[in-house]
């Protein structure tokens, strides 16, 4: 079978590998869509530390084979498998940061979700990781189960009440976000966005203005916008490391910011740290997501209450996975999916 892996240096390569079997506890899933998301693009660039790196993590399928003692999954189930698990019984799960969880990346799909077949491990079937796709989510659509599980837990970790929020960086997790974002009643929400094709999106998407911050000041553009006051909440999905101070000074006092995009290893944060406490406006990371995520996530896009088709800009054959990768990284692109 094909599968899609990463090549150093900087490089992946579609190969001829052997298809995984099932062990005790593991099912096999014949891949049927899977999202190519930033963090791939930083592992096959090879500059993304955060996990042992394997490429593809938003994939979706159809089980292909069962192991011995798997409960409730059977042969030809649509499914969604999360990559990661996190234990739920840890001090770091107790203490309320499961995605922190020494367990959590200890397992991954086998070789990874750009393959036409994967191994998923025991340790994800037995830790509730796989769920069921309804017959009203199709295969595309599932793909974004994991990216809008992560901005999901983003946003579960801003205060409760969001009237007016700026997000930076409209690409598939900025989208996501804008519309989680209304659907938590933020009013105006604003976009910040580089690439003409993202910053259509977010029009179409209900923003309620969207500025480039390569011509337009954004800092002085949500002032403006917010009456001087600056915004609830600042919403960082970029890995373009100034973004993260722009965000900061956006705030209204007492503001959040999210940081959800991983920024370049080895940047320096270039705000002044007497205004966390002056104006007392607070940075808050976060990191993928969860089993709670990822089942509120399939219940949005089932109810279609979060639009993910319309993220969708390009398809490619695995095959053509290098052809992908080049095109991701060109700022047309919005979410590139995966097909056998
Ligand atoms: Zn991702
Ligand atoms: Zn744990």
């Amino acid at each position: 079978m094909k599968a899609a892996l990463l090549r150093t240096p900087g490089g992946a390569a579609v190969e001829e590998v052997p298809p995984p079997e099932a062990g005790p506890g593991e099912i096999v899933v014949a891949m049927r869509a899977c999202g190519l998301c930033g963090s791939d693009l930083e592992k096959i660039r090879g500059t993304y530390t955060a996990a042992p790196p394997v490429i593809g993590h938003e994939a979706v399928g159809v089980v292909k084979s069962v192991g011995e003692g798997v409960e409730g999954l059977r042969r030809g189930m649509r499914v969604f498998p999360h990559h990661h698990v996190a234990c739920g019984r840890c001090p770091i799960c107790r203490g309320g940061s499961p995605t922190m969880c020494p367990h959590y990346r200890g397992t991954n799909l086998e070789p990874g979700g750009f393959a036409d077949s994967f191994r998923v491990p025991r340790w994800n079937v037995a830790h509730r990781g796989v769920l069921r796709l309804p017959p009203s989510v199709d295969f595309e659509r599932g793909a974004f189960i994991e990216p809008l599980a992560c901005a999901i837990r983003a946003l579960g970790r801003a205060p409760a009440t969001i009237g007016s929020a700026l997000v930076l960086g409209a690409g598939p997790m900025g989208l996501l976000s804008l519309q989680l974002l209304h659907l938590r009643g933020a009013d105006p929400v604003l976009v910040s966005e580089v690439s003409a094709v993202r910053a259509e999106r977010a029009r179409e998407l209900g923003a309620a203005m969207v500025w480039d911050p390569t011509t337009d000041d954004v800092v002085a553009a949500t002032r403006r916008e917010t009456k001087g006051g600056g915004v609830d909440l600042a919403l960082v999905a970029t890995g373009h490391g100034p973004a993260i101070a722009q965000a900061l000074r956006t705030l209204r006092p007492g503001g959040t910011a999210l940081l959800l995009g991983v920024p370049e290893k080895g940047g320096r944060l270039d705000f002044d740290p007497t205004e966390f406490v002056t104006r007392e406006v607070s940075l808050v990371p976060s990191n993928a997501a969860t089993e709670a995520e990822t089942r509120r996530a399939l219940d949005l896009i089932a109810r279609r209450k979060v639009d993910v088709a319309r993220l969708v800009t390009h398809r490619f054959p695995l095959e053509r996975f290098v052809e992908a990768v080049e095109v991701a990284r060109r700022a047309e692109c919005v979410k590139a999916i995966i097909t056998p």
